[in-house]
């Protein structure tokens, strides 16, 4: 199973709320492209479904890391430009799936926030790279995310309670991104907002601080992204595929 080519993104979007698993998942992934949107005055928030509690190293007590790598998140948040993060709460990492109560908070989440566009992780596996990007948490996040944007947001019919308990009114999202994933096609040139990705990146302490090479690293990868998708040399590059939900 493999996407289709992406659509032309939309011209018009204001707003954009992005859906991942774990603190670090959007700076690894997509940091670069969330500082260019921001650059255009694109309102960014972040959706955590867990805290990243099995993240992490031996020298850190377990029982300090969901604090630790909320912390870690807020200011590789600000590093990046963006404001709003929430992390829901009874997800543990490693243990995600994609319920129908954690369909029912993402769907809040987004009747909240009301985005034009959502980006979250795939929920194809790469079979070429089960280790990263294939994380069984990012691809239930990848599923949840999608069954939130369709049908459960915009459906008034689905978790009636959103609307009759917590006033939330169905919401249409437009455009999902999904990032990780096989065959991605859309290119986003990322070289001039790298830095910013980069201090995101090192504002997780906990999980890229023994990472020497984590530069050179991600010039890398992001090099062979940039030259794969026919951007030139010297250019860094993040890649999705952009799905219509219309
Ligand atoms: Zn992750």
């Amino acid at each position: 199973m493999s996407f289709p080519p992406s659509a032309t993104p939309l011209p018009d979007v204001q707003r954009v709320l992005c859906v991942v698993a774990h603190p670090d998942d959007i700076d690894f992934g997509c940091a670069g492209t969330v500082a260019r949107w921001v650059d255009e005055g694109i309102e960014v928030a972040y959706l955590l479904v867990t805290r990243g509690d099995a993240g992490g190293f031996d020298e850190t007590p377990r029982e300090q890391m969901p604090a630790l790598r909320e912390a870690e998140q807020r200011a590789a948040a600000a590093a990046i430009g963006v404001k709003q993060v929430d992390f829901l709460d009874g997800y543990a990492d490693g243990t995600v799936t994609p319920s129908l109560a954690l369909r029912r908070d993402i769907a809040a989440g987004i009747r909240r926030f009301r985005p034009d566009r959502v980006l979250t992780t795939s929920p194809l596996r790469r079979w070429e790279r089960i280790a990263g990007p294939s994380h069984p948490d990012h691809l239930a996040v990848g599923e949840a995310t999608t069954c939130a944007v369709y049908p459960d947001s915009r459906n008034p019919f689905a978790f009636p309670e959103l609307l009759r308990d917590e006033g939330l009114a169905p919401w249409t999202v437009r455009e999902v991104w999904y990032t990780a994933g096989p065959n991605a096609d859309h290119v986003v040139d990322v070289t001039d907002t790298y830095p910013r990705k980069l201090a995101a990146l090192r504002a997780h302490v906990s999980q890229t601080g023994h990472l020497e090479t984590l530069d050179e690293m991600l010039r890398e990868r992001m090099g062979l992204v940039a030259r794969g998708l026919g951007l030139p040399a010297g250019r860094l590059a993040e890649a999705y595929t952009v799905i219509s939900t219309g």
